[in-house]
């Protein structure tokens, strides 16, 4: 078997039109979606994800503003920014671009952002929202990786769903996502005893550990989904997934590659978190 690809750059290309010609509707009634990002400091890293952010937002047609504040940014500046921007009308979005240098606290940082302008879901309460199961905002990443499979056909009721990395900005949301959508899963971590027993369960993988090419073809059931969340820098420079993609994509039935599966999805979906606070602040007003 050879797996067919999720692309995410053509998925991303038709989700990123329909969000122009919405965003071009409200920009003509006057309320054009505006997302500020503010970066701290100098992480490249960083630097080059912040500057797909904008562009693809420029790209849509909204107002997009980039705030850089020097590394040595004190908490209380950072917090005054964040305050300037819950009260500017214009903006509907705000992203603080995570990591934040070590003396500064994300946590209170993030906080700080008014819950209906966390594009990136991660305060508590948006956070809580989508434990309860009635989301306001989605996490970019998990809520792009739900819309590819809800795209390619993937029917995700009563299926074995299994999540490879648990943390607060992939794993845990993806899980709660995979849950609402009616699949049994099952959440995995370092500690996990037997990791390969569980992948062999799966339907539908979802790898997102940081560890390039961990999971290779014998991890994985013959037909299943997987989702490679990973991005790896490898030595000679070149960008490789948490799935070993030339062995799996001989076991899987579709396989989303890296680069060019859930990174620029990740992106389409802030687009779509902005849109959807623009439209929910329409409603309110
Ligand atoms: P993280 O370091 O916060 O969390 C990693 C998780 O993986 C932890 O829960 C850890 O317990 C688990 N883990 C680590 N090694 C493991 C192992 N051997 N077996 C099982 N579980 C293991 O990472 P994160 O922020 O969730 O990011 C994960 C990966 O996804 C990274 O490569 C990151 O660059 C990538 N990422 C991609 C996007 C995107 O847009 N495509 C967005 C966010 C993160």
């Amino acid at each position: 078997m050879t797996a067919q690809i999720i692309d995410g750059v053509a998925l991303s290309a038709s989700i990123r039109e329909q969000i122009a010609q919405r965003a071009a509707a409200l920009t003509a009634a006057g309320r054009r979606p505006g997302l500020a990002v503010v970066l701290v400091g100098e992480d490249p890293a960083s630097q080059v994800y912040v500057r797909n952010k904008v562009s693809a937002c420029e790209k849509a047609g909204f107002k997009s503003e980039l705030h850089r504040m020097p590394a040595d940014t004190t908490q209380a500046a950072l917090l005054a920014k964040v305050d300037e921007l819950n009260k500017d009308s214009s903006i509907h979005g705000i992203l603080v671009q995570l990591p934040l240098p070590a003396h500064l606290s994300s946590h209170d940082v993030i906080e700080a952002i008014a819950s209906e302008k966390d594009v990136d879901g991660f305060h508590v309460s948006n956070a809580g929202l989508l434990m309860t199961g009635k989301p306001l905002f989605r996490p970019c990443t998990p809520y792009g990786v739900m819309k590819m499979l809800e795209l390619t056909g993937i029917n995700l009721r009563g299926a074995e769903a299994v999540v490879i990395g648990a943390s607060n900005i992939v794993g845990k949301p993806q899980a709660m996502l995979l849950l609402q959508a009616g699949a049994t899963v099952t959440l995995c971590n370092s500690k996990t005893k037997d990791l390969k027993a569980h992948c062999q369960r799966a339907d539908v993988l979802v790898v997102a550990t940081g560890r390039a090419k961990m999971i290779t073809g014998d991890m994985i059931k013959p037909g299943a989904v997987v989702i490679d969340v990973g991005i790896n820098r490898m030595d000679d420079g070149k960008l490789c997934g948490d799935v070993d993609f030339d062995s799996a994509k001989e076991v899987a039935a579709w396989i989303t590659p890296v680069p060019g599966g859930v990174g620029p999805m990740t992106i389409t979906m802030l687009l779509q978190n902005t849109l959807e606070a623009v439209e929910r602040s329409e409603v309110a007003s």
